[in-house]
């Protein structure tokens, strides 16, 4: 693994961390009340798959034919999920939002991963190039631009849910935050 693709995998699991703890929050997350799990072995053999997804997790030996990563407790995973888990909440996440603006927010906390990955060849996300070699040659400016871009909307979020209070200029780096086209409204 070269130097950037290091630094890049460190500073992805910080942003991952960070984006699990928001969508943990109290108000925000119904999944862990809910019987009806979304998980499916089809999303998790993605992180199986994906040779970045597998670098950042290193839990690929405990991966199950049949569970796919998902265990009793919830998904074994703590890092390196595929960003499609993150990007989906039902409808109910919106309802119990208390305005628009939360529940805008709350679709872009789901994105980041998505956001920060984009483009990594192409048009062909981080977690779908398929080689390690290939992974190796990337170029890393674009998808740390990105990456900064998931970041800083990460440490305006946690504003947000702090203060109650959105600038402007925080408005408009949210919205550079790209949300994958299937999850747009
Ligand atoms: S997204 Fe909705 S339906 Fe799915 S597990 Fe969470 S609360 Fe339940
Ligand atoms: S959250 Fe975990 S168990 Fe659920 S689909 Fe994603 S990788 Fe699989």
């Amino acid at each position: 693994m070269n130097d950037p693709l290091k630094t890049y995998i460190e500073k992805y699991t910080q942003l991952e961390a960070g984006m699990r703890e928001s969508i943990a929050r109290k108000g925000n997350s119904l999944c862990a009340q809910c019987s009806c799990i979304g998980c499916d072995a089809v999303m998790c053999i993605e992180a199986l798959k994906s040779p970045f997804l597998k670098l950042v997790h290193q839990q690929a030996a405990e991966y199950d034919e049949q569970k796919g990563f998902l265990s009793e407790a919830g998904c074994k995973l703590k890092k390196g999920r595929p960003s499609v888990c993150y990007e989906y909440f039902c409808d109910d996440h919106f309802y119990v939002q208390p305005d628009e603006l939360h529940a805008e927010v709350l679709k872009i906390i789901g994105t980041l991963l998505y956001h920060a990955t984009r483009n990594a060849k192409g048009d062909i996300p981080l977690d779908e190039i398929m080689t390690e070699k290939e992974l190796d040659q990337l170029d890393f400016d674009s998808l740390e631009k990105h990456l900064q871009e998931s970041m800083q909307a990460l440490e305006i979020i946690r504003t947000f849910y702090c203060t109650g209070n959105l600038t402007e200029e925080s408005y408009q780096a949210l919205k550079r935050i790209r949300i994958a086209k299937e999850f747009q409204a």
